[in-house]
């Protein structure tokens, strides 16, 4: 896909320029040490772009403080304000930073009144050379779209393109759109139809991609390179964003090489790969554990989202940390390698799947320590959609199709959410996950056979 240039700083994100690597803060930003330290390391690890969250007017105070820091410390990196539902903020934020990331739609309940304020905001970045990210997560659309075309791929697809038009209309260029969610399959149709529904539009705004509340570990990273790697490889992105619930600077290096692998900068581990009937046999000789999850995931995963196959075998051989090979032939490592990447492409559960936000300056909570533990705990319950997210201001709406959702409220308290409805409110951090459990097991949950 054919995408014009967006300038944010001193990075040009689309046409014919390299993928963009960005990451995001978890600091509270008014925590102007914390937040400097943290963009410091994301920078020093490769970071080309660093976003930070903006709940209030005197975030946006401390977000000028960190540029002014960085800026003085010979640090060009671009930031970005992660702004909510708050017009006036993103207007604050807009002249202070190259770039604002908001979902319009959240301005106002009144849709003539959010365009009002969208096209305010357009003015002020147009003043300031400062660009706009518009961010349609899966879950946060509006009620209005969402009564039109269903909480879908289509309508986040459909929300995207009406933004667009406007700043089409209000000749504004300066424009970046991502879709994400946490689910793999419906991020990549999203990305899909948006890029289809602009090239029909003659419009070619770039795209960052990502799977949000992908959670952490071997999973979290799967199902980051499963839908970014998809999209990439069919030419669709940008700028990119692996969201991990841990150091935010672990991110760096997975976004890095997924993007690398499609500047053909550096090539898959894979030395073979069959395919016999619906089953895709592939034998790796993989430099690490992590390159081997990503390849796989690069590799596979796209087969598995289109239906090309429906089964995958894993073979060969990657190097542990201390330089020993560790074969995959027949083992236990490799049958769990394979029911990780069907989970992350949606087409088998073999365990519960899991939504975990990535953390930001609205984590009210050790969140990673939680998750972690939630995790531990919920081990047996194959098939079931369990959120942990950071904070009550978007946890809510982003968990998307979750079946139960803990939230963290602040103050050391949590709400535990059944579906969409919060089940319990104000609950101790302390018996938040007991509760859970004790909520999970009094409900008419039985574990699916398949899916
Ligand atoms: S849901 Fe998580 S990442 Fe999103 S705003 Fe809240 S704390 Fe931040």
């Amino acid at each position: 896909m054919n995408t014009s240039e967006v300038k944010v700083g001193n990075i040009v994100i689309g046409g014919k320029n390299p993928i963009v690597v960005q990451s995001m803060c978890n600091t509270h930003t008014a925590d102007i040490e914390a937040s400097f330290g943290q963009c410091v390391r994301l920078y020093e690890a490769g970071a080309e772009m660093i976003r930070l969250t903006v709940p209030s007017l005197n975030d946006v105070k401390a977000l000028a403080e960190i540029k002014r820091r960085l800026r003085e410390s010979g640090i060009g990196v671009p930031l970005v304000a992660d702004v909510h539902f708050s017009p006036e903020i993103a207007i604050a934020a807009a002249a202070v930073v190259e770039k604002v990331r908001i979902n319009p739609g959240n301005f106002h309940k009144d849709h003539e009144k959010a365009c009002e304020k969208f096209r305010q905001l357009v003015d002020v970045c147009r003043r300031n050379g400062t660009a706009i990210r518009i961010g349609l997560n899966h879950g946060s659309l509006g009620e209005r779209i969402t009564g039109l075309y269903g909480n879908t791929p289509e309508a986040m697809k459909e929300a995207a393109m009406e933004w667009l038009r406007l700043c089409r209309e209000n000749d504004f260029h300066n424009v970046v759109v991502s879709l994400k969610a946490s689910n793999t399959t419906v991020m990549i149709e999203a990305y899909r139809l948006l890029a289809g529904a602009m090239e029909a539009e003659g419009m070619s705004y770039p795209l960052h991609l990502g799977v949000t509340e992908a959670g952490n570990g071997d999973s979290g990273r799967m199902k980051s390179a499963v839908g970014i790697s998809a999209l990439l490889s069919e030419g669709i992105g940008d700028t990119v964003r692996v969201s991990l619930t841990e150091d935010p600077v672990n991110e760096i290096p997975v976004a890095r090489y997924i993007a690398d692998r499609y500047r053909n900068i550096i090539h898959s581990s894979m030395s073979g790969l069959e395919i016999s009937g619906k089953k895709a046999v592939a034998d790796y000789s993989a430099p690490s554990r992590e390159r081997l999850i990503l390849d796989m995931s690069c590799d596979l995963g796209k087969m598995l989202v289109d239906r090309k196959i429906d089964d995958i075998e894993i073979k060969g051989s990657y190097m542990s940390d201390d330089g020993a090979p560790v074969s995959l032939d027949g083992t236990e490592e490799a049958a769990y390698f394979a029911d990780e990447l069907l989970q992350a492409a949606r087409r088998r559960f073999y365990k519960p799947e899991y939504i975990a936000c990535p953390g930001c300056g609205r984590t009210m909570y050790n969140l990673e320590e939680t998750f972690n533990e939630v995790k531990k705990r919920t081990a047996h319950l194959k098939g079931m959609v369990i959120a942990v997210m950071g904070c009550i201001v978007n946890g809510p709406g982003e968990m998307a199709d979750a079946d139960w959702g803990y939230v963290g409220e602040g103050n050391g308290k949590v709400t535990i959410y059944k579906k969409k409805t919060p089940v319990l409110k104000h609950i101790p951090e302390t018996e938040a996950i007991d509760r859970l459990l004790e909520l999970i097991g009094s409900s008419d949950y039985s574990a699916p056979s398949s899916l």
